[in-house]
């Protein structure tokens, strides 16, 4: 096999309607790194750039024996980041909300371990075709993989934006890690939204055939631009080339040097009272006509392992976005998740989430059982209390069959069966037209 290297450069403009840039980006001969920050003005771009920190403080010679592999470096680091953010969210409470997708890419002079995290995107272009690497984290995503949207009706989607997972300084972060082995010719293309939302993959494809990856980088934010500029635009490329192959000065990566662009090279802080008073303005309540940035409302819940979470995150988001058409989506939203919980002293299977908005109920029961609570364990009979959280109604199914083999038998009455009873259920509230 060849040795292969590769050329890199990373590019970033605010693009025509954003004063600040919430992107960062990252290029050097061992990392890509790509992290498009949310949270608005108050701090989109400090989530990027402390992101962006800590993949940085990996891009070193590893030490196998206490390193483990790039993947493992990877994962230590996205892990790190995320604990920063969780501290600094801590410290201060205005910053509440923020968080940042991140794409990252470490060669170990073999083989790419990849990071992927949110709706930034990882392209292949190889033979002159592209392909779309990374799967994007969102609202949208998910109604494509259940079949109920197509990726064209997805570019136009009122919700395409929103992020089911993005580093959020919380427990519950979840990027996807994978191996990637590059062929000589292939160029790797890291991007934020900006761009894949503002330009048509076949755009992209032709901007990376253009003779060198700086001008392909050029030409990719160029047509961002053009096709509306709305958001920030980051890009960070890659062209892998036989080792022996010598490198054109003419490319911005001849010096060798890493490149560093967006937030992460201008050194945000967090805007508190702890920091600078002139700073604070970011951070005034708004005033109650501005209108709400859509970006600062890109994360949306989803199913999480504690049922807590589905109480706070669908509350928040209907509350925080207060729009009619934030809670159709809460609506929507809710009503695909399944809930195990106490009906009348008996165990039972609700559609829905186990919290009411104002004026909107979010939950209605799907089945019933002849699960009594009082033949359960304490402990199960607690869990069923607090509800116990299903992925789907199959998986609700298999929580009920749990319970059931966990009976006690009082006395010599029957053991109670955990027969599925299908009750006639009316929606509390008229189904939203969204969907
Ligand atoms: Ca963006």
């Amino acid at each position: 096999m060849t040795a292969l290297t590769y050329r890199y450069c990373a590019l970033t403009d605010v693009g025509l309607r954003r004063t600040n840039n919430q992107d960062s980006g990252y290029a050097s001969p061992r990392m890509l790194v790509l992290a498009d920050g949310m949270g608005g003005a108050a701090a989109g771009d400090l989530a990027s750039a402390i992101t962006m920190e800590a993949l940085r403080e990996i891009d070193r010679d590893l030490d196998p024996e206490a390193d483990g592999t790039v993947l493992d470096a990877l994962t230590e680091a996205v892990s790190i980041a995320n604990h920063r953010l969780g501290e600094v969210i801590r410290d201060n409470p205005l910053v509440e909300g923020m968080g940042t997708t991140l794409d990252a890419m470490y060669w170990d002079g073999e083989k790419l371990g990849v990071a992927h995290i949110g709706d930034s995107r990882i392209y292949r272009f190889r033979g002159g075709k592209l392909t779309q690497i990374s799967v994007d984290h969102t609202y949208v995503q998910s109604l494509i993989d259940e079949g109920r949207l197509t990726p064209a009706e997805a570019r136009v989607h009122p919700h395409r934006s929103l992020l089911l997972r993005a580093i959020l300084g919380r427990d519950d972060l979840e990027p996807d890690f994978t191996w990637l082995q590059p062929a000589a010719g292939d160029r790797y293309l890291l991007c934020s939204d900006g761009l894949s939302d503002m330009v048509q993959d076949e755009v992209i494809e032709r901007s990376l055939r253009l003779e060198t990856i700086d001008l392909s980088a050029t030409e990719l934010v160029r047509a961002a631009l053009e096709g509306g500029g709305l958001d920030n635009v980051t890009v960070v490329l890659a062209e892998f080339v036989a080792l022996s192959e010598p490198l054109e000065e003419s490319l911005s990566c001849a010096d060798g040097r890493p490149q560093v662009v967006g937030s992460a090279a201008e050194n945000p802080q967090p805007r508190t009272g702890l920091v600078s008073s002139e700073s604070n303005e970011a951070l005034e309540p708004r005033p109650p006509s501005t209108p709400v940035d859509p970006e600062e409302l890109r994360y949306a819940p989803r199913p999480a392992p504690r049922f807590r979470w589905i109480r706070i995150t669908a509350s928040v988001l209907a509350i925080v976005l207060g729009t009619a058409a934030a809670t159709a989506f809460a609506y929507d939203w809710s009503q695909k998740q399944y809930f195990v919980a106490d009906y009348d002293g008996t165990v039972a299977i609700y559609r829905g989430v186990d919290a009411n908005l104002p004026g909107l109920s979010l939950n209605s029961v799907e089945q019933t059982t002849r699960i009594d609570l009082d033949t359960l364990p304490t402990y199960s009979r607690q869990q069923v209390e607090g509800g116990i959280t299903a992925t789907s109604l199959d998986d609700a199914k298999r929580i009920v069959d749990n319970l059931s083999s966990q009976v006690r038998e009082p006395a010599p009455t029957p053991r109670p069966t955990p027969e599925l009873t299908t009750v006639p259920t009316s929606p509390a509230s008229p189904e939203p037209g969204d969907s």
